[in-house]
């Protein structure tokens, strides 16, 4: 019935398309694609300063890259993708965050991507999970297959953006598991959208290492 639907609302996107022009998720200009050519000149990439080598409390590795600062416009972008429903905009930001892994890790080999899962209820209400579809643009572009089912929640968490970094680590502790069969002596890509402090990411990879994970990596979109 979800997918029923998910196929209707998207065959009532493309219709829209044509009615509507597509508003840029930035600024709002129409005409101009999902991500305008103004906004695309004032994102803040990260590079090299994007790249943080981190470490799990039990000494586990966990490369951390994030492709632009979280700012105008792109932080409007982000919003428009979560909560706008502009999904579209995972294409220019997936592609731009392929990018930004291409250059900061060249040597390290996904096995499989693997986007952090949205509980059940927020993806039904939102319709789609952005950090999938980011996911799925990131796996076409580097060419690692995508394990949308590689982890799940466990338990419902609350809202990171209404914590601070204390309670955002208590948040989400525990609150993913990975599926052994998909992810055991692999080494997994983890996506996210926006970088805060990490909690999320270092919970994902922890469930995946319990599962058996060879070794695990996150790129995010942005970092705040
Ligand atoms: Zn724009």
């Amino acid at each position: 019935m979800n997918l029923l639907w998910g196929k209707i609302r998207h065959s009532i996107g493309l219709g829209l398309d044509l009615l509507y022009p597509p508003r840029c998720g930035g600024c709002g200009a129409t005409g101009q694609g999902w991500w305008c050519p103004t906004c695309s000149a004032s994102e803040a990439a990260l590079g090299a300063e994007g790249i943080t080598r981190a470490m799990l409390d039990d000494g586990r590795p966990l490369l951390e890259i994030a492709w632009a600062r979280f700012a105008p416009p792109l932080r409007e972008g982000i919003h428009a993708l979560k909560y706008g429903g502009s999904p579209q905009l995972a294409g220019p930001f997936g592609e731009r965050m392929a990018r930004a892994w291409q250059a900061g890790a060249p040597d390290w080999a996904a096995d499989l991507v693997a986007p952090v899962p949205l509980h059940a209820v927020r993806q039904r209400e939102r319709g789609y999970n952005q950090s999938e579809r980011l996911a799925t643009v990131v796996a076409r572009v580097i060419g690692s297959p995508l394990e949308r089912a590689a982890m799940a929640r466990q338990r419902a968490t609350a809202q990171q953006a209404q914590l601070d970094r204390n309670a955002r680590q208590a948040n989400v502790a525990g609150a993913f598991f990975a599926q052994a069969a998909r992810v055991s002596g692999r080494r997994v890509l983890v996506i996210d959208d926006v970088y805060t402090t990490g909690a999320t990411l270092r919970a994902c990879a922890d469930a995946l290492y319990r599962a058996g994970a060879a070794d695990v990596a996150a790129l995010t979109l942005a970092r705040a």
